[in-house]
């Protein structure tokens, strides 16, 4: 069927959804339990939205970007979503927008693109995913040919095992942060970010611990011995902490805090940052609060124990620290995680092979590579973060002036889907030939969302990184991707 699009946002996670319009994660999780099918539109998503954002067909927002939180949510759960059409407007108190002329209410039809980014009007039928057939066949051929390996992105035991359906060979990244997004678990990590003391935060870890474990194991267990890389936290503060009028969180926490409300409060004002994706994030964490990453050791050994002891797998956990931008940095969290990796040891009376690498995201980290990997076991390329810094775009707000850019023909495409092979491309190959002139045996990976673009992958194969990683449902494409650029080789193209 042809159908004329009356509006187009981004395609931030691909596949197609077709629903009933909501405006909040409590209604489409309301809606969907009475088995209908939603389409939650939102001006932006929170952590707060992801119950709602699981129990809908498909997201759209009014803001953000490939990268935003709404994009990387999706694209993780396997979910359509559309991000950034600003040609909404948004009228959140009546549950109503209006777009292309028209005004939507709650309850209307709409359909989702989230390859295209179209947005269409009224019902369109879609139909499931499969990999089998003449497709599964394909796939077989591409394996063949290619050299790159291709992992995942996945944060859950559900994803971990619907992505090895797919033919994932493991998991590239594991953002422990989104292990944190259930409203039981949230409490916890808020309660460690506002703590005072280290007492206030060793309790709240104390709790996360062994959620964590548990997870790992399962992850651990759905890959029955492919490896896993996990990321150490790395939460934007402005995506955990609660808005100052969220009254039932704030009252929560004041509860586990054993403060007031208004305590709580002050302190979330005070945590406020005029740059969150630059600020209190990644190793820095760790940095300030060494606990975090001696409990994330902690989950990861024991759970790699655990599972090897009751399965037999040779685990080798790949323990990866984010947002590094110096090798001091890096050398002082891996202390951290080697000083908790003896305890573990001898507490468990068992060894296991790790391996402690780092993302290389900050351009300081790409330039100063070799002096990285005399630290690093291995690096991956976190070319969202890599991206937004090299040009100096927010991820979280380039959607608002990007279009400009395509319009004056400034830009081809999006920087933040498709990598800028000329720019942070250049970083990219730069930091793999610095970093293997230190250690040869280097292993190196891509896990910004570039790496289930074809034409990135492409690049990636030629600059000769070891694996992409990729969310779940564009391990296909990659798998593609990675083979094209490998007979382009061999035909000397
Ligand atoms: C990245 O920056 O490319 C990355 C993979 O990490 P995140 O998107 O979680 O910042
Ligand atoms: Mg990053």
């Amino acid at each position: 069927a042809k159908a004329n699009p009356m509006g187009k946002g981004l395609g931030a996670s691909p596949g197609a959804a077709c629903g009933k319009i909501v405006f909040t994660a409590e209604d489409a999780k309301e809606w969907a339990s009475r088995g209908e099918k939603v389409v939650l539109v939102r001006l932006e998503t929170s952590p707060e939205d992801i119950e709602g954002m699981k129990a809908a067909q498909g997201i759209l927002t009014v803001r953000g970007g490939m990268t935003s939180h709404a994009a990387v949510v999706a694209r993780g759960m396997g979910k359509c979503c559309v991000s950034g059409c600003g040609a909404i407007n948004m009228d959140e108190a009546n549950k109503q927008f209006t777009l292309a002329g028209k005004t939507y209410h709650e309850g209307d039809w709409m359909s989702l693109d989230g390859s295209t980014g179209n947005i269409y009007d009224g019902a369109m039928p879609t139909v499931d995913a499969n990999v089998g057939g003449d497709f599964g066949r394909i796939m077989a051929w591409a394996d063949k040919f290619r050299r790159l390996k291709v992992r995942t992105n996945a944060d859950t035991p559900a994803d971990a095992a619907r992505a090895r359906s797919l033919g994932a060979q493991g998991i590239g990244l594991c953002r422990t942060e989104h292990m944190f997004f259930e409203a039981d678990r949230i409490a916890a990590v808020r309660e460690m970010i506002l703590a005072d003391t280290k007492e206030q935060r060793e309790k709240a870890l104390a709790k996360i611990l062994p959620m964590q474990q548990g997870d790992f194991e399962a992850m651990y267990k759905a890959l029955e011995g492919k490896p896993m890389t996990v990321r150490y936290l790395d939460p934007p503060l402005h995506e955990f902490v609660p808005h100052v009028d969220m009254k039932e969180e704030i009252d929560e926490l004041a509860k586990n805090l054993g403060i007031t409300s208004e305590e709580v409060i002050h302190k979330i004002n005070a945590l406020h940052e005029s740059n969150p994706m630059m600020g209190h994030r990644g190793c820095r964490l760790a940095v300030t609060y060494p606990e975090i990453a001696e409990m994330q050791t902690r989950a990861v050994l024991q759970a790699a124990i655990d599972v090897t002891r009751e399965c037999g797998y040779n685990i080798v956990p790949e323990i990866m620290i984010p947002l590094v931008g110096s090798k001091k940095e890096l050398a002082f969290v891996k202390s951290i995680v080697d000083e908790t990796a003896k305890k573990v040891f001898e507490e468990q009376g068992m060894t296991l092979e790790y391996h402690v690498g780092t993302m290389i995201e900050i351009p300081r980290a790409a330039v100063t590579a070799d002096e990285i990997a005399e630290e690093a076991e291995f690096f991956s390329f976190g070319t969202n973060d890599l991206t937004q810094m090299t040009f100096g775009f927010s991820r979280d707000d380039a959607g608002k002036f990007l279009g400009a850019y395509y319009d004056n023909k400034i830009f081809e495409s999006d920087p933040f889907a498709r990598l800028d092979t000329d720019g942070v491309g250049k970083l990219v190959q730069m930091a793999a030939k610095l970093g293997r002139q230190t250690r040869p045996n280097l292993k190196l990976g891509i896990c910004g969302e570039h790496g289930g673009d074809p034409s990135s992958v492409m690049f990636c194969h030629k600059v000769g990184l070891n694996y992409v990683s990729c969310s779940p449902f564009r391990v296909p494409i990659a798998r593609l991707a990675a083979a094209h650029a490998a007979i382009l080789e061999k035909m000397g193209k």
